[in-house]
């Protein structure tokens, strides 16, 4: 949560006269616009600068893409495509830049005039950017349309490890059946995707994890293909002869790097499922022989989804994407990436992975990392959950299988090598995000017990449900639901490298320091009598809609209603207004499951 000020409490007490006196000049001068500047060419991210860009905020992308399938004189196929931008700008932009590579631009205009556009290519610094000087500076809401053509690129990321992203063709794919090699053909289809910034091979887009919004993906293809985009199909409709356009909508603000255009001879299974109150429509789509080599089958991948998601719902709270599914095609990558609603697989669906990059739809795509460096949040919870969800399974507790890590890792182990908040960029997507991520969420379970960890999971997924979120965010957080100094856990399992000396029991993290609350003006009888200290103005007394209900917990300039956590209910900070979120209490223990069917 960030920090809230009132707005008419000045930046600084020591700048309060400073702070006047400008407030007066500008009281009797012509309010000028102030004057435009170009966008940066950065995001500011700390491990990741020169993906995504500064200046403007995006609030949809409109990508209209035809494709050709792959032949020999273009063996990843061809696109012509529109992507259509609207973005905010706070200040007026003399011009700004998008993250795009290979491609030609054919033309760039931005509120329907034409626009000036140039390239800037530095791979080593894995800077791609397309530079756009609109005829007159921007500000405000604008829109941006990109047309371009060519054969996308896929693209290999080089941060201490390679690892293959954006535009892939689907392959051959050998697999044993029956004690047989059997190699089954490409089907001429083809994938954009990626983590970081693949996406970026075929779309112009601001890709930082920090922008986030909507989707509309319409792809026309070969009437034997299936072409699938992010969110709801809303469209499938004859295009030119021997094609056909499907029009996707995704309405619930996400990361670009979470999109995805995937193209293939595909089976398509369509339904819906309701878990725990919520229906969720279904949406997957799959190689047929990909699917066939899944542990059930296609079958058997939807019925471990719904399970899934009924769990998920469960544990974590309301499942965010507009719909669930999957996509399973068979590219050179060899990872599974979370596409929000419809996580994406190169192989053979494992239980685990499907596990693993669902947990995601909560930790990654609706709570979204702010910095790459964060990126523990999504991986290490993501990590945790299979743990979760084995111990649901009837095995060992997802407590004891993070001790028995922790306990088998001495200190010459790669696990401690790294920070897991403060890692290195070519760390970034190691072991210590992962499993040091996991054992962090489990240690702190492990200090605080089952039922207040289960409350601030529940309480974080809701509190920054389609935001995003710093590691400094969840140590509030987890402080406020709590009520402990959690500074300790926070230097021994996320800033500091090293294994940490001890296992936490419930007694190793104290509890806050409790001092008592100004005398409440009208008090509510429900409330509580302590505050605990702490800088910062109390939101409750600066949002207008929140009662102020005595007790708060200032925690690094946040200030949290004790009593309203109690009640279930979170303070949401929604760009500059706060809401009320209801967190529905306890939710019902991890049941133990039996196996699953067909498996
Ligand atoms: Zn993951």
């Amino acid at each position: 949560m960030r920090q809230m000020r009132p707005p008419w409490l000045p930046l600084a007490v020591a700048g309060l006269g400073l702070t006047l006196s400008m407030g007066a000049w500008a009281s009797v001068a012509t309010a000028d616009p102030p004057p435009p500047v170009a966008g940066a060419l950065t995001s500011g991210d700390s491990l990741l600068p020169n993906q995504g860009n500064g200046g403007y905020d995006v609030r949809h992308y409109d990508i209209d893409l035809v494709y050709s399938p792959v032949t020999v004189a273009q063996p990843s196929g061809s696109i012509q495509a529109t992507t259509t931008i609207t973005a905010w700008a706070d200040q007026p932009l003399s011009s700004f830049s998008f993250d795009f590579k290979g491609l030609e631009v054919e033309s760039v205009t931005v509120d329907q005039v034409p626009a000036g556009h140039s390239r800037i290519e530095d791979p080593g610094q894995d800077l791609h950017k397309l530079v756009v000087t609109p005829a007159q500076p921007v500000s405000g809401q604008f829109t941006v349309a990109v047309s371009y053509f060519g054969q996308p690129e896929e693209y290999v990321l080089q941060v201490g490890f390679t690892m293959a992203e954006g535009w892939m063709a689907n392959r051959d794919y050998t697999a044993w059946v029956n004690g047989q090699s059997v190699t089954y053909p490409a089907d001429g289809g083809a994938t954009g995707i990626g983590q970081p910034n693949g996406n970026m091979t075929w779309f112009p887009a601001n890709l930082t994890p920090a922008d986030k919004a909507t989707f509309t993906t319409s792809l026309t293809v070969p009437d034997q293909y299936s072409a699938v985009g992010l969110g709801q199909l809303r469209e499938k409709t004859p295009a030119q002869p021997g094609t056909t356009r499907w029009v996707w909508e995704e309405s619930v603000a996400t990361s670009a790097f979470l999109a995805v255009a995937s193209i293939g001879q595909f089976t398509e299974h369509d339904g819906q499922v309701t878990v725990n109150g919520q229906t969720i429509p279904i949406s997957a789509y799959g190689d047929p022989n990909l699917e066939a080599l899944s542990p059930g089958g296609a079958e058997g991948v939807l019925e471990l989804l719904e399970e899934i998601l009924d769990w998920g719902t469960d544990q974590f709270g309301a499942y965010p994407a507009s719909v669930a599914g999957y996509i399973l095609a068979p590219v050179r990558a060899g990872w599974a990436l979370e596409i929000f609603g419809k996580p994406f697989f190169a192989r053979p669906i494992q239980d685990i992975v499907l596990v693993h990059e669902y947990v995601h739809m909560w930790a990654g795509d609706s709570v979204s990392v702010q910095d790459w460096r964060d990126l523990w949040l999504a991986e290490g919870f993501a990590t945790y959950a299979e743990w979760l969800w084995q111990e649901s399974q009837g095995g060992v507790s997802a407590l004891a299988q993070a001790e028995s890590i922790w306990t088998a890792n001495l200190d010459e182990s790669p696990l401690w090598v790294a920070s897991v908040a403060r890692p290195a960029v070519e760390q970034l997507w190691g072991i210590g995000s992962y499993t040091g991520g996991g054992l962090a969420f489990a240690a702190l379970r492990a200090g605080l017990g089952d039922d207040v960890f289960g409350q601030l999971v529940r309480q974080w997924f809701a509190t920054y449900a389609g935001a995003n979120a710093s590691t400094e965010d969840f140590i509030d957080l987890a402080q406020a639901v709590s009520g402990r100094d959690l500074s300790q856990w926070a230097q021994d399992w996320l800033y500091e490298p090293g294994r940490p000396a001890a296992w936490p029991d419930l007694t190793t993290y104290p509890p806050l320091p409790v001092v008592p609350a100004e005398p409440d003006p009208d008090p509510d009888p429900g409330s509580g009598s302590g505050s605990l200290p702490g800088g910062g103005a109390g939101v409750g007394s600066s949002g207008s809609n929140l009662p102020d209900t005595g007790a708060k917990l200032g925690l690094a300039g946040l200030a949290l209603s004790a009593s309203l956590v109690l009640a279930g209910l979170a303070l949401m900070e929604s760009g500059r207004r706060l809401r009320l979120v209801p967190v529905p209490s306890r939710a019902a223990p991890i049941r133990p499951r039996g196996p699953r069917h067909g498996l």
